[in-house]
């Protein structure tokens, strides 16, 4: 049975401070919330990574990097490896968010090789991907969809490919309060899970969590999440403020 998870992509906000209250107080309503065995990951900028680990109850939550570097060490000045996050205590690294596609250039390869080492180091990747406005006009997301995921991910093995999570984040819908309906999420989910059972079979495909990002918020998410192959969400900015992520947490 696969997993229903909520995960915050906190992206470049909060400071030291700031975050930690943030995860602090995140975690004091998690212990009262109504979970129903919904996981819950705080994917925050670098410098807290290891403090937040330490701050929250890790039976309900995990923490995940943003980023891990595409090299395993050495001289590779002000990037951060895959092992290092690892060592941090976090369970995962979020990979291919499409701001890292569009401002640093990260492209199907490259993810490829920050994929393979984060699963080296024993991290849970959440392997983002997301056609453009453009490309949905243009009935080319399909397409989009299946390159961005095949491209980086189809060479693993079964058993590493067991521990992606998979996050559809149309670039359209990704801090613009534009939200893919609820049929467009089933849509793109329905394929995804097609191809990765074309690849890897039912039982694999069944297993896999496949998560919607994309202007999720308190008033959408019980909708989106209804659909039968939407586990769950990658929140952006409902995900800076405690009371409405714990909302979306609650929407299953
Ligand atoms: C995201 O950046 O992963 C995201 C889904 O952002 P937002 O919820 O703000 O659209």
């Amino acid at each position: 049975m696969r997993k229903k998870i909520v995960a915050g992509n906190w992206k470049m906000n909060t400071n030291y401070d700031s975050g930690l209250e943030l995860a602090r107080e995140i975690n004091e309503k998690v212990a009262k919330a109504n979970l129903k065995g919904t996981g819950i990951i705080l994917g925050v900028p670098f410098i807290l990574v290891a403090d937040v680990v330490k701050n929250v109850d890790k039976d309900n939550i995990g923490v995940a990097a943003q980023n891990s570097a595409a090299w395993e060490k050495g001289a590779y000045t002000g990037e951060i490896s895959a092992d290092m996050v690892k060592s941090t205590g976090a369970g995962y690294v979020i990979l291919g968010h499409s701001e890292r596609r569009k401002y640093f250039k990260e492209t199907e390869s490259i993810l490829k090789e920050k994929t393979e080492l984060a699963l080296a180091s024993n991290l849970e990747v959440i392997f983002c991907c997301g056609e453009v406005l453009e490309e949905r006009n243009d009935n080319k997301h399909f397409e989009i969809i299946k390159r961005q995921i095949s491209d980086s991910l189809f060479h693993l093995s079964a058993g590493e490919f067991s521990n992606i999570i998979i996050a559809y984040e149309p670039v359209w819908a990704i801090g613009t309060g534009v939200t893919a309906s609820s049929d467009q999420a089933q849509e793109m989910h329905s394929f995804i899970r097609k191809l990765i059972a074309e690849k890897f079979g039912d039982e694999l495909a069944g297993n896999t969590t496949i998560l919607y990002g994309g202007s999720c918020n308190p008033g959408n998410a019980r909708e989106l999440f209804s659909n039968p192959d939407v586990d769950g969400g990658l929140i952006g900015g409902a995900s800076l403020k405690a009371d409405d992520f714990i909302k979306i947490i609650e929407s299953f």
